[in-house]
């Protein structure tokens, strides 16, 4: 008999991604085999993000399309799960407009899958198990991951920051980290698995350890990984400037394995903007971190988070802004609109900023970045970088794109079978996102 078959669509972030493929995993092992195809899927489950408004709209778009689909395979099974559902106002939404979901669970009990989906295929009812928060962290729930060479390893959960425009900490609940015995054990069963790369994920890994119950703490787990034999390459995101150590800045110049880069979310230049943001360091505090790192790691790659827009923002705080990224010159940002997310703080804030002026600013500041990035890429010229083959060019078959230690894209021509080794590329030419060149 056929296996049924199940397909995840994932929003937002690296942490679902990974849960995403943890959600594959437990239903690989209960027998399903997973699909892209829409009309062979016997289970689909939406992965939900957040953060922005339009993640939330596309997913109730998507789930009203599914309502005909359902009609032609009433056994079909629908499921919704991810940071969407730990709002109550979201599943009030999902049980009341979309009641052909069959399964809504939030993101503390992934692990209860299988147990859900037997209640639903016993009582045939809609089956909502969401938990508030959870001190508990399920250990034994491998992962069907996306790549064979790269991993993602959740090292903790939540946070504890409350940026005033954030709703993570509502549905991610309080930091939690996992022992590191946990972390380091399920790292070197990756390197005995022949993966090269490993990124620690957490929303703010710079304060893991704090609910240890013992000293033991970022810097201390990045040391223990970097004596993992086979793991070539260790990256983490995110950070938060508030809690980055001068014992991780030196680590950048002691540890081989640790890669060229730093990805630290500034948010905005204006003081009085991260004191509205609760970010809780100034643009001093931030440009110290920057000029201390330089000093340890002349070529480090430094790339951020910038939000334009947020509620009072004015044109002066916006120049602030621009002037900070002219003086740290990242390599790249990822640059948003601020947009209200019912149930954070600053969705409550009155001076919320027109969205023309939101747009002219968000060009401006995008210009500026982008001269910047290619800026800092034509340095890179003729230079040899080692770069870890990902995969094949999605726009020419002969061509293959890898990474740099310092997570520059570069596209460059070779055969498939080198999608996993370490190669060296000469830099031809560049362009503000991408490098070319060849393998030497
Ligand atoms: S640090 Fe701030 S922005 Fe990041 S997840 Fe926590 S609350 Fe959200």
């Amino acid at each position: 008999m056929d296996k049924k078959k199940f397909l995840i669509k994932t929003y937002g972030c690296q942490m679902n991604e990974h849960d995403s493929e943890k959600i594959s995993w437990i239903l690989i092992k209960m027998g399903y085999s997973e699909t892209e195809d829409l009309q062979e899927a016997d289970f689909i489950i939406y992965n939900t993000c957040l953060v922005r408004e339009n993640a939330e709209l596309k997913v109730y778009g998507n789930l009203g399309a599914l309502k005909q689909l359902k009609r032609e395979k009433p056994d079909l099974i629908i499921a919704v799960c991810g940071c969407m559902m730990q709002r109550e106002e979201a599943r009030n939404v999902i049980t009341t407009k979309h009641r052909h979901v069959d399964i809504i669970f939030g993101t503390h009990n992934i692990h209860r899958l299988p147990q859900l989906i037997n209640n639903h295929l016993k009582t045939g009812k809609t089956i909502v198990d969401v938990l508030e928060d959870s001190r508990e962290i399920v250990e034994d729930i491998e992962a069907n991951r996306k790549y064979s060479y790269k991993a993602f390893v959740d090292i903790m959960y939540g946070c504890n920051n409350f940026c005033t425009y954030c709703i993570v900490p509502y549905t991610r609940g309080r930091e939690n980290s996992r022992e590191p015995e946990n972390n380091i054990d399920e790292i070197k069963e990756l390197a005995k698995a022949g993966y090269k790369e490993v990124t620690l994920l957490g929303q703010n890994v710079n304060s893991y350890g704090k609910t240890l119950k013992r000293e033991y703490d970022f810097v201390d787990l990045l040391r223990d990984i970097n004596d993992i034999e086979g793991i070539e390459r260790l990256r983490f995101m995110t950070s938060h400037p508030k809690d980055l150590s001068d014992k991780l800045i030196k680590a950048y110049g002691e540890l081989d394995k640790l890669c060229e880069h730093l990805h630290l979310p500034i948010q905005s230049g204006s003081n009085k903007v991260l004191k509205e943001m609760n970010r809780k360091y100034t643009r001093e505090d931030y440009l110290e971190i920057i000029e201390k790192i330089r000093n340890e790691l002349p070529n480090i790659a430094i790339t951020t988070d910038l939000i334009v827009g947020f509620p009072g923002e004015t044109e002066e705080d916006f120049e602030e802004t621009l002037e900070l990224v002219k003086e740290v010159e990242f390599d790249s940002a990822f640059t948003f609109l601020y947009s209200i997310r019912e149930g954070t703080i600053a969705a409550k804030m009155t001076n919320q900023i027109d969205n023309d002026i939101k747009h002219k600013r968000f060009q401006s500041l995008s210009d500026t970045l982008n001269e910047i990035s290619l800026d800092k890429n034509k340095k890179l010229i003729g230079e040899t970088l080692e770069v870890l083959v990902e995969e094949v060019s999605k726009n020419n078959p002969d061509v293959l794109t890898g990474r740099t230690r310092t997570s520059k894209l570069v596209h460059f021509k070779g055969e498939s079978e080198l999608i996993g080794s370490i190669v060296n590329v000469s830099i031809e030419n560049v362009k503000t996102f991408t490098l070319e060149g060849s393998i030497v």
